[in-house]
């Protein structure tokens, strides 16, 4: 065996550079007993958003940060959302694919950034709504797939180094499994909200949203409203053509019940031949004339019956109640809602009636 003379053995090693001081190597151990501690969490129960603050607080130990937030695609609704903010940082612009640019970034490349101020306009701008002068953004992924963003933002400039990237990558593939069996929860959760018959959101969904909505509006002091819809004589047409008829003219109504609907309106079958519509920040003027563009709707339709020549007329009535207006409470707006329905199908059915307009005939009434 020849021996070359110049050969040195130090040619081989890695960060043979002596700055592996008691320092570094007890922080790197921190930062890896962090990510082992998570490892072990993905036997236990959690949903995604505990999931995912458990990760910020991991990311934490690992790298120092002013603020941060999470893009995650939430799976129920099929949109990219913000699932966590930690510190002050405005909200920059959404991208058209959901999250902001720097998510859009990272999910192109899958591999962790590291951003700077001075390389493009738009990254700065990125810099300046966090109030930041670096940034470190992390692919998080399910499956293979980057479905979410961990973007961690410093005050200082090159507040990050390569190898909180590198950690902090390790701390994102390590946390897949975890992400993954919580989405997938939350993909159960989508199925639990949809309506097997309709494809409309279930009763369950709707009441969930009842109370976001209430809770939103007492927050900002904006009204919205609440419609009540039920078809006239179903039962009688149940009775004439059968349950499997029925069924397919419930999906043709619901195709004009949610026909020409705000993006932010829920539209959900609340039981039998009964739908729930909430209409935010809609005043009762404004609800009103999505209900008679709905009652007509289905007047004007002409509904195709299986193994019959020609087709069927059906007539809708739907109740009106307007929280804050007729009602200072969900349960109230229900009732009230319900209560309008009630008597627009004792007027003679086809027609829509707000509660106020009840309230006031039955005041007349009694003086
Ligand atoms: P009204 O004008 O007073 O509302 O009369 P109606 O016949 O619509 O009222 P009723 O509540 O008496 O009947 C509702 C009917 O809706 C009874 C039931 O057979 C039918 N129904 C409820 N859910 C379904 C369903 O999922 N499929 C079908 N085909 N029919 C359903
Ligand atoms: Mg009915
Ligand atoms: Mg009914």
């Amino acid at each position: 065996m020849q021996t070359d003379p110049d050969f040195k053995i130090e040619q081989f090693a890695i960060a043979a550079r002596g700055e592996l001081s008691p320092e570094i190597i007890g922080r790197r151990w921190r930062s890896v007993q962090a990510i082992l501690g998570l490892a072990t969490m993905t036997g236990s129960q959690m949903q995604l958003g505990p999931a995912l603050n458990l990760i910020c607080d991991v990311a934490a130990a690992i790298a120092t940060f002013d603020s941060a937030c999470v893009y995650f695609w939430n799976e129920p609704q099929e949109k990219m959302e913000l699932r966590l903010q930690r510190g002050r940082m405005e909200h920059t612009p959404q991208v058209p694919w959901g999250g902001n640019l720097l998510h859009f970034w990272v999910t192109q490349q899958a591999t962790p950034l590291l951003i700077y101020p001075g390389k493009h306009e738009k990254a700065d701008l990125e810099l300046k709504a966090a109030g930041a002068e670096s940034a470190l953004v992390v692919p998080l992924f399910v499956k293979g797939r980057v479905l979410g963003s961990l973007q961690l933002f410093c005050i200082k400039c090159e507040g990050f180094t390569e190898e909180d990237a590198h950690l902090l990558w390790t701390l994102a593939l390590v946390s897949e499994n975890l992400l993954t069996r919580e989405q997938a929860n939350e993909g159960l959760l989508r199925f639990a909200f949809t309506d097997y018959l309709t494809g409309l959101r279930t009763r369950g969904y709707f009441e969930q949203q009842l109370d976001l909505e209430v809770k939103r509006s007492d927050r900002k002091g904006e009204q919205f409203s609440l419609l009540m819809v039920d078809i006239d004589h179903f039962k009688s047409l149940n009775d004439n053509y059968g349950h499997h008829v029925g069924d397919q003219v419930l999906r043709q109504v619901t195709a004009l019940l949610v026909k020409d609907m705000r993006e932010v309106d829920t539209v959900a079958r609340y039981g039998g031949e009964e739908f729930v519509i909430i209409l935010p920040e809609a005043s009762e003027q404004e609800a009103m004339t999505v209900a008679q563009r709905l009652r007509r709707a289905v007047q004007n339709f002409n509904f195709e019956i299986e193994g019959l020549q020609g087709h069927e007329r059906l007539t809708i009535s739907i109740g009106i109640a307007v929280y804050r207006h007729d009602a200072d409470c969900r349960q109230k707006l229900i009732e009230y809602a319900d209560a309008a329905l009630y008597a627009a199908k004792s007027r003679g059915r086809n027609q829509v009636l707000p509660y106020s307009q009840l309230l006031v005939e039955q005041r007349k009434e009694v003086s």
